[in-house]
């Protein structure tokens, strides 16, 4: 009688949990923050500053995941959470991003929706205070998927976007790197944090199991030529498809440009077969390294798993579900 009792509640449990699992999983929120990847010395950076990085890493994460707790799309989510790191002067997009050769700030972004595949992307803009909004216009509001320059300013005019002047992205310390970089002829974003990229970005997984992924930056200092990024480029630094993940990535545009990274990820997962994590460490350890590239990605697979990975020293970087995990890392 007992063991009758036993064997049917056992019976009872199997059956119903994984139902219970497998309905958790279909409603899964999940999303993943970067600052940046590169060389984060711990031995420079002064606990204060630490402080101050995670502070804006933790608002910009809980802020998208409040989003997506409301049962906001991943699309909001991820503005929602690209935009306080744009404003944070700590990043290298929006308000503190890095200057060009001309002492000029010239910001990427890019937003893509997993469900649609639509896409919207801006680059070379100078006085967009939040790039990525500028994106989600370009993407919900126009046929096209990439804005330049001058002409990306006017569709921002048009559409109501305040304009701030170019001293809005002054920061002594990007400036400080702009003339170090200027004196070595380097370009890149040196100083202190030699190689230290800094562009932002977020991925989700909303209710509906929606993906969507975006990238907001200032590219490299002392860039020339009208030079722009990985980030604003869909596929290389920005992908979104719910049939296999969302990816934002960081480190040295031209390389990520050319190994397609993020939709090499994607590809790896829904031709492949492989996990996004997997995807993501043999397309970061390997195929970057091998032509020499450097950087990282943050992943948001159809399950709502994150997965953040990176060849550098360290990256900035934020990750929250609704199993309860939430975390911000540098190193
Ligand atoms: N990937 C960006 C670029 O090359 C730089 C960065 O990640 O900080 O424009």
């Amino acid at each position: 009688m007992r063991a009758g009792i036993v064997i049917a509640a056992w019976t009872l449990l199997a059956v119903a949990l994984p139902v219970r699992a497998a309905d958790g999983d279909k409603s899964m929120i999940a999303i993943a923050i970067h600052g940046g990847a590169g060389v984060i010395s711990r031995v420079l950076m002064t606990e204060e500053q630490e402080r101050a990085y995670r502070t804006d890493l933790g608002r910009a994460l809980d802020a998208g995941y409040a989003v997506l707790e409301a049962g906001g799309t991943s699309l909001d989510a991820a503005v929602a959470a690209v935009r306080i790191l744009e404003d944070s002067p700590y990043f290298n997009a929006g308000k503190g991003a890095v200057f060009n050769h001309a002492g000029v700030n010239e910001l990427d972004a890019a937003i893509m929706d997993g469900k649609t595949l639509k896409a919207g992307a801006v680059a070379g803009v100078r006085h967009v205070r939040n790039p990525i909004e500028l994106a989600r216009l370009v993407m919900d509001r126009t046929s096209h998927v990439l804005l330049t320059g001058e002409g990306a300013e006017e569709f921002a005019l048009e559409q109501g976007v305040a304009l701030v002047p170019g001293s809005y992205f002054y920061t002594e310390r990007r400036w400080q790197q702009l003339e170090e970089a200027r004196r070595s002829d380097k370009v890149a974003a040196t100083g202190e944090d030699i190689g230290y990229f800094g562009t932002v970005g977020a991925v989700a997984r909303d209710r509906d199991g929606n993906l969507a992924a975006a990238t907001s930056t200032g590219g490299l200092t002392n860039k020339r030529w009208g030079r722009v990024g990985d980030s604003p480029i869909i596929g290389a630094g920005t992908y979104a498809d719910n049939a296999s993940c969302a990816v934002s990535a960081t480190g040295s545009g031209e390389y990520f440009i050319r190994a397609v990274v993020a939709h090499e990820i994607c590809a790896r997962v829904r031709l492949g077969g492989r996990s996004a994590a997997d995807a993501a460490r043999d397309v970061v350890h390997k195929t970057l390294v091998d032509i020499g590239g450097d950087g990282g990605v943050i992943v948001v697979d159809r399950n709502g798993e994150l997965t953040m990975e990176f060849n550098t020293e360290g990256m900035f970087r934020g990750a929250r579900d609704s199993r309860g995990r939430r975390e911000i890392a540098i190193y």
